[in-house]
């Protein structure tokens, strides 16, 4: 077996065990690889080990990954048993949305009606809606991305109009912190959220949080979606993201 096999095959190990810990199933979480910074190569290994959804932060970076890895697949002629899902995780700039909607499945890093109009406008027609998640501030004054709680419902309003959207739910990426407590609370936070929207109707069935530091309390707190990078690819390089 392959390092990034035998890594993939711990994490999903560590989902497992969360997930049985908190009473759930495990089958509800679904795994996205952050291969940022990892060559289309360690994609394929992790394609052949069984893995389905990717997720990037620069748009031009998975893009070029994208393409590569499509040749790669072909020139090996070994079709994965399923298509991957390639999911955007990184800050969008309005010069990117284009590219975004044309190149990939998911987006959860949304923050902005000006964003979400964008991406709904150049989302391809032959394509289905781009599935997107709300990105939620859930650390205050320590983090700047994400719409703060109380704006997450209008936003939410704005993306179920979008003809070339699919809101799907809500993403956090907690500011790391000493104190397990107070990141468990952010996490709890993004769920409270979540129910809370539930509650006034609107339908979402994705929480994407969890990382590899943090998937087992992100999983405790109800994550649907775990995106894990360096347990999977290793250490990225020091300038890397
Ligand atoms: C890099 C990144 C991850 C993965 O982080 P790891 O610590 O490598 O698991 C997850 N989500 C986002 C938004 C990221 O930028």
């Amino acid at each position: 077996m392959t390092t990034i096999a035998s890594r993939l095959q711990a994490v999903k190990a560590r989902i497992f065990e969360a997930a049985r810990a908190a009473g759930r199933t495990p089958g509800e979480i679904t795994l996205v690889a952050v291969s940022k910074t990892f060559p289309p190569q360690a994609v394929a290994e992790a394609c052949a080990a069984g893995q389905t959804d990717f997720g990037e932060n620069y748009a031009q970076e998975g893009i070029e990954k994208i393409a590569a890895l499509f040749d790669l697949i072909r020139q090996r002629n070994a079709s994965p048993e399923r298509p991957q899902t390639w999911h955007y995780i990184g800050p969008i700039q309005s010069n990117k949305t284009r590219s975004i909607a044309e190149h990939f499945d998911w987006v959860h890093g949304i923050d902005r009606e000006k964003i979400a109009e964008r991406l709904s406008a150049s989302r391809p027609d032959d394509k289905p809606p781009l599935q997107v998640c709300i990105q939620v501030n859930v650390s205050g004054e320590a983090s700047k991305s994400g719409v703060t709680p109380d704006a997450v419902f209008g936003l939410a309003q704005t993306i179920m109009r979008l003809p070339r959207l699919r809101l799907r739910g809500l993403m956090a990426i907690p500011e790391p912190t000493s104190d397990p407590a107070l990141q468990r609370s952010r996490l709890r936070m993004l769920r409270e959220i979540r129910d809370e929207l539930l509650r006034r109707g609107v339908e979402l069935d994705t929480l994407s949080m969890g990382m590899s530091d943090d998937l087992e309390a992100a999983i405790a707190e109800g994550a649907t979606m775990v995106r894990v990078g360096r347990a999977i690819f290793g250490e990225r390089g020091a300038s890397a993201g």
